[in-house]
């Protein structure tokens, strides 16, 4: 057998530590203490696994080696090139063995407790059936614990690729009318909010987000007083529109009140105390049919909807598209938040496909998210003057001062570079 493969398989077993009996032959190693150590073997391309005798042998051998007493032993030979099965009692338990000679491969587990050495099996067993292959794992049984095992939260978002986030604690869940809602902690990204099993928003890295989210169409609109938000339900897009003194009204359209009541309740570092801005209106309806039916004008539009499933598939459609566009002024400035392209790449596509039907000029620009795990995330643009995007450096920086906001991720150099697209995204544009 190649050493390589044997060192690689049989990784993480067997604590270096002598085990010590303590008290009902319990184990005592590594200062846990436990009922006993298992092993499970595996021997593939091995010999000797059709008659008894051999078989035998090793178990004796195996059992004195481990330092255990034997009580018995009992095999049975299925027949003429068939395999065998059997045990050997011992008094610290057993060592099992169950064989295909047909297939070369054996199964055997070895179950001691008090202070014998069950590793000591391997190489006895390794010698007497000569396998190519050998794996070994290993379960330390009857560990008392109260600690509750980790559990994890599981983005399904993607079929085919899974995030998981560490709970720490779970501080809410809940089905609400519209979504499946958790609000839990994370030991290093602090509070999640989660809907419909997709990450919507940490403390840890929020401000990516919703810096870029907003300040990119504020600082390149110049003049933005009355800005609408569709969805942002956690208040973080609410919160760094408020810092701007040139907005005036700001008007946040979300369906689902009870993800407002929680975020206001669990994530009050996110949203800062944007709900009760004197500026601030909150509206709770379909951001769909709101965009189609209001009589308000707005200077700026920013999307920050839930992924297209359930009720956010709505704010992908072409129709809500074009009641965006309806409610903007003229020179407007309409934001989308657009997903992961290298993981969610159809949505760039449907997007630019659906506001180019509305608008002179569509494109995306990016930041990475942590969080939004697959690389950049994608933020749709789209506005009738083609010259807002390309606003010069001088003019944001000098906006940026006048606005006296302070931020982590956001500043002028990274608003131009965040336009310049790689060719795959590029590409999604058709
Ligand atoms: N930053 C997040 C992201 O990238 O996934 C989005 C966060 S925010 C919590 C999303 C909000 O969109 C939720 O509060 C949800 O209630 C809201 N929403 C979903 N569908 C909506 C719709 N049709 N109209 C208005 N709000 C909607």
């Amino acid at each position: 057998m190649s050493d390589a493969v044997s060192a690689v398989q049989t990784a993480g077993m067997c604590a270096p530590e002598k085990a010590r009996a303590t008290s009902n032959y319990f184990t005592f190693v590594d200062g846990v203490e436990f009922a006993g150590t298992h092993l499970l073997i595996d021997l593939w391309g091995a010999t000797n696994l059709g008659e008894i005798d051999p078989i035998e042998a090793a178990l004796r051998e195996a059992t004195a080696t481990c330092g255990a007493s034997l009580l018995d032993i009992h095999l049975h030979h299925f027949g003429e090139g068939a395999g065998v099965t059997g045990v050997a009692i011992i008094a610290e338990s057993h060592i099992s063995i169950h064989t295909w000679p047909e297939r070369n491969y054996a199964a055997i587990d070895v179950f001691m407790c008090a202070d014998c050495d069950p590793a000591g099996a391997v190489p006895v067993l390794k010698a007497a059936f000569q396998p190519a292959r050998v794996r070994v794992t290993e379960e330390r049984r009857g560990i008392e614990t109260s600690a509750p095992e980790p559990r994890w939260y599981e983005e399904t978002l993607d079929p085919d690729l899974r995030q998981r986030l560490r709970i720490s604690k779970v501080l809410h869940y809940e089905k609400t009318a519209h979504h499946d809602l958790m609000v839990f902690e994370n030991p290093s990204l602090g509070r999640v909010l989660a809907l419909d099993g997709a990450i919507q928003t940490t403390e840890g890295d929020e401000y990516v987000y919703h810096e870029m989210l907003v300040h990119t169409p504020i600082l390149a609109h110049g003049r933005a007083r009355r800005v609408l938000i569709v969805g942002g339900g956690d208040g973080g897009a609410l919160r760094e529109t408020l810092r701007h003194d040139s907005v005036e009204h700001a008007v946040l359209v979300d369906i689902d009140e009870t993800v407002i009541a929680l975020s206001r309740k669990y994530l009050p570092k996110i949203n800062a105390g944007a709900f009760d801005d004197a500026r601030a209106e909150i509206v709770i309806a379909d951001g769909s049919s709101f965009v189609r039916r209001t009589e308000n004008r707005f200077d700026v539009v920013i999307v920050d909807s839930t992924d297209p499933i359930g009720p956010g598939e709505a704010l992908f459609s072409e129709a809500f598209y074009a009641g965006c566009k309806r409610c903007l002024t003229p020179g407007g400035i309409l934001v989308t938040q657009n997903g992961v392209p290298a993981v969610q790449g159809n949505e760039v596509t449907q997007s630019y496909q659906r506001l180019r039907a509305h608008f002179a000029d569509v494109t995306f620009y990016l930041a990475p998210v942590p969080t939004y795990h697959g690389g950049f995330m994608a933020f749709g643009w789209a506005s009738d003057d083609v010259s807002l995007r390309a606003t010069p450096l001088e003019k944001i920086e000098a906006r940026y001062r006048a606005a006296e906001i302070t931020t982590r991720y956001y500043n002028p150099e990274i608003h131009l570079a965040a336009f310049a697209l790689p060719n795959d995204i590029r590409a999604l544009m058709g």
